[in-house]
């Protein structure tokens, strides 16, 4: 399909973790710290959505025909089941909205969404995997959160304990034992790859 010649193309600076590691507080973090330079990719989901959540702010919230459809019009950079007969996914759209606003992007994917966009837009992207300082911790942090019941619980760590292992092929490891240097380190990540892309387009 022929792209508008029009669209100018940004860089994209992608968090991805294990389901609790806690990468949704930082990114929500970043949001606030770089107002101006960063945009949150608002995915597309056929999950339920959850009572705090708003469609179009959160997820654009479909259900799965809609989301079928859309995966045969070729409309996502990536799309993945997360979770069994939940879908997840990027829309080409929503990244040519953000960069045509010249932000750089943020995303929050699994571990699969975000090699697929690294394969995609190579140096464009930064990806930074967020590690939970152990399982452990992380079970605790998934109950406390009392989103989950015990089988998606469950379901929830036994995919971190398989993504855990996909940590070393992304560009940086951020552990999240003490938030306040999670922050702190995250916005040095993100304030040199913005500088990096400034010098670049000078
Ligand atoms: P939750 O249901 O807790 O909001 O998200 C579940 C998982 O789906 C999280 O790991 C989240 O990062 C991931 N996710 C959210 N949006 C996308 C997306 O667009 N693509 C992919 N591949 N994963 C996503």
């Amino acid at each position: 399909m022929k792209k508008s010649a029009s669209t100018p193309r940004g860089k994209l600076i992608i968090f991805t973790a294990p389901s609790g590691a806690g990468k949704t507080t930082i990114v929500r973090h970043l949001l606030k710290r770089f107002p101006e330079q960063l945009a949150f990719s608002i995915s597309a989901t056929t999950r339920e959505k959850r009572p705090h959540e708003v469609d179009g702010k959160d997820y654009y919230f479909m259900d799965k025909k809609t989301f079928q459809d859309k995966i045969k019009s070729g409309d996502f950079a990536e799309w993945e089941e997360v979770y069994r007969q939940q879908w997840y996914g990027t829309l080409n759209a929503e990244i040519e909205r953000l960069w045509r606003e010249g932000k750089t992007i943020l995303f929050d994917i699994d571990v699969k969404g975000a090699s697929r966009l690294k394969n995609k837009y190579k140096e464009r992207a930064l990806v930074v995997f967020v590690a939970p300082p152990s399982i452990e911790e992380l079970e605790r942090r998934l109950s406390r959160r009392k989103t989950e019941t015990r089988s998606s619980l469950l379901k929830r760590i036994q995919r971190a304990i398989r993504e855990l292992e996909y940590r070393e092929k992304f560009d940086r490891v951020l552990v999240n034992d003490d938030l306040d240097v999670a922050f702190s380190e995250a916005e040095q990540i993100v304030h040199h790859f913005i500088q990096n892309q400034n010098s670049e387009e000078e």
